[in-house]
């Protein structure tokens, strides 16, 4: 027996985890070290649930345990114990079924306390609704409780089990450098002053795009890395600056040849480690997702699909339909949905908010209460401005009928599409419409560019992804040009993308032109990608997966936040650390950098 100043329990072996011990060592000798989940004093007998990774054990001190029981009788919740004890069987009435150790019990003979705890600031050992906040403030104390504990585990599963499966396949773990230049994604760089380089910086890198296509160049054939990525993003929903993907290139693959590994990696993973059997994925152009979906990552497991109106709403008299119904750039399109005319105003209203937070102004319906009493069955405050041949033919189309809602989005396509895609999942969420509890896919033909708010030309994937056309067609017509990506969807989320690359340095010449980077500045920021492209670089291809979005669906959180063990707050700070935290003169004058003052905030009162 020890008190908590020295660490005599410790070089004493374990023999199991807490969680482990079974029937089977009924009567032996454990000795287990653990946290204390719960104490529980029962009249003279002390019950300790003794936890570690694996689960937990109950521990029972009864008074011949002596100078054991009296420190036993000193422990509280989150004191950190070596226990020796021999295992017994419970009773039958005291047998716990909810306990995966419930059948048996440790009578302990000794006890020592390695370290005590101060009262947590939350309680672990059941759910309690403490804010995200304090969660991460303690963040180490949040990572005991079996719910996190579970989907670490798994994201360490996920990661070793797509390790194993691309090192059978062949593939070579190749760290890239971490401190480099910019690698454009999207997104705006972290950089990181350099102390010998005055006034000079390096970026972390976005993703290892260019790194993984020149070891293609070098002829490593099948790279792989679960790299660290960095953007600096105003992060919307749910997005982290840094995180994991699961990064991948070969070379002389096509299209289809990369999808189809790549979709067995995943394939095998979710069975391996959820027993989950996927069918072969379907493949969807772009331009269905964004037509039916509104988005390119639909979430398949909902049966609504958005339905163009367009033509019937041109001549309507009713200006908020048929201004975008003329509009070259507009949509009107109407999402129906089956038994919906149940839903009250004040949800409608509450959809009509949600819609605005996508730009639409509105968010017209029609209820469908008896289809065959034509117009008296419909109610609706917008019919009153259409002709009824034009009501009736909606209802055609939509194959309208008693209980539907109908919903309809008339505003720029780009709106539309985000405003109803979004209704599309929040109405499959609330009135749950899944019709399965998996649904994957491929999406596939992206355009090659899109135009950004200025009217330029803008990489809808990056610009080292393959046009299918040749330069002189790209030149010609860019808006038209599809390129070789390709992107896995899974319920709605982008679990990975990636394409075929550019691999010839006349097309990688003209994209750069075409999205207004001067040949003087593309030699400037990517000088030394062209001049790799000169030197015999074959083709090649790859994709990458999110690693923390993978491991979220897969263990069903909610947040990314949930499968990442030290994430950051939304506003991209660490509460814990409280990083990123001010340094001090010294360390900024040998980096050469001065700080402009910063204006102090103004003052409320
Ligand atoms: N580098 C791409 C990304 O981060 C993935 C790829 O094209 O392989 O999205």
């Amino acid at each position: 027996m020890t008190d908590s100043k020295n660490n005599a329990g410790i070089g004493q072996q374990r023999s199991h985890y807490c969680g482990q011990v079974a029937l089977p060592e009924v009567d032996s000798e454990v000795s287990l070290f653990g946290w204390v989940d719960r104490r529980r004093d029962h009249g003279g007998v002390i019950f300790i649930d003794l936890r570690d990774r694996e689960g937990i054990v109950q521990v029972v001190f009864d008074p011949d345990a002596g100078e054991h029981f009296a420190l036993a009788d000193k422990v509280r919740s989150e004191y950190v114990l070596h226990v020796q004890g021999v295992v017994r069987a419970r009773s039958a009435d005291t047998i716990n079924a909810d306990m995966a150790t419930g059948e048996i019990e440790v009578y302990a003979r000794a006890v020592d306390i390695l370290n005590q705890a101060e009262t947590p600031p939350f309680q672990l050992d059941e759910f309690t609704d403490v804010g995200e906040d304090v969660r991460l403030k303690y963040r180490y104390l949040d990572l005991r409780r079996n719910d996190m504990q579970q989907k670490l585990r798994l994201r360490s599963q996920v990661s070793a089990n797509i390790r194993r499966f691309l090192d059978a396949n062949g593939f070579l773990d190749i760290e890239t450098p971490i401190l480099t230049r910019a690698t454009p994604e999207g997104a705006r760089d972290y950089l990181v002053p350099s102390r010998t380089h005055e006034g000079n910086f390096f970026a972390l890198p976005q993703s290892p795009q260019l790194f993984k296509q020149l070891l293609m160049v070098s002829g490593f054939d099948r790279y792989y890395q679960i790299a660290k990525c960095f953007r600096d993003e105003d992060l919307r929903a749910d997005r982290q600056p840094e995180f994991t993907q699961i990064d991948i290139e070969t070379t002389f693959m096509s299209e289809s040849e990369i999808m189809t590994m790549t979709e067995q990696l995943v394939t095998e993973l979710f069975a391996e480690v959820l027993g989950v059997t996927f069918e072969s994925f379907p493949t969807m152009p772009y331009a269905e997702a964004m037509r039916d979906y509104g988005s390119d990552k639909p979430d398949l497991r909902i049966p609504l699909k958005l339905v163009d109106v367009n033509d019937l709403m041109a001549s309507v008299e009713f200006k908020v339909f048929n201004g975008p119904a003329n509009d070259p750039d507009g949509r009107v399109a109407a999402l129906k949905v089956p038994g919906g005319s149940a839903i009250s105003r004040k949800d409608i209203d509450g959809y009509t908010k949600f819609v605005s937070i996508y730009g639409a102004k509105g968010l017209a319906w029609v209820k469908v209460n008896d289809r065959a009493a034509g117009l008296e069955g419909l109610q609706s405050p917008i019919l009153k401005f259409m002709p009824d041949e034009t009501v009736m033919a909606l209802m055609d189309r939509l194959e309208a009928a008693d209980g539907d809602i109908i919903f309809f989005g008339a505003d720029k396509t780009t709106v539309v599409n985000e405003a109803l895609g979004a209704l599309r999942c929040k109405l499959g969420e609330d009135l749950n419409l899944y019709t399965c509890e998996w649904a994957p896919l491929w999406v596939v033909d992206f355009p090659m560019f899109e135009k950004n708010d200025k009217g330029q030309w803008t990489a809808l994937h990056h610009p080292f992804t393959a046009p299918s056309c040749s330069p002189e067609a790209l030149e010609k017509d860019p808006g038209s040009a599809l390129s070789q990506a390709y992107d896995m969807v899974l319920n709605g989320t982008e679990l990975g993308g990636g394409s075929i690359r550019i691999h010839r340095a006349d097309m990688q010449s003209a994209v750069f032109r075409l999205l207004s980077i001067s040949a003087e500045e593309a030699q400037e920021k990517f000088g030394f990608l062209l001049d790799a492209l000169k030197y015999g670089a074959p083709p090649h291809g790859g994709l990458a997966f999110g690693l923390d979005r993978l491991v979220m669906l897969m263990s069903g959180a909610s947040s990314i936040r949930d499968v990442i063990a030290f994430p950051k707050t939304q506003s991209a700070a660490c509460v814990m650390t409280e990083a990123p935290g001010a340094v001090d003169n010294q360390q900024l004058r040998e980096l050469n950098i001065k700080l402009r003052q910063i204006e102090a905030p103004p003052q409320s009162d």
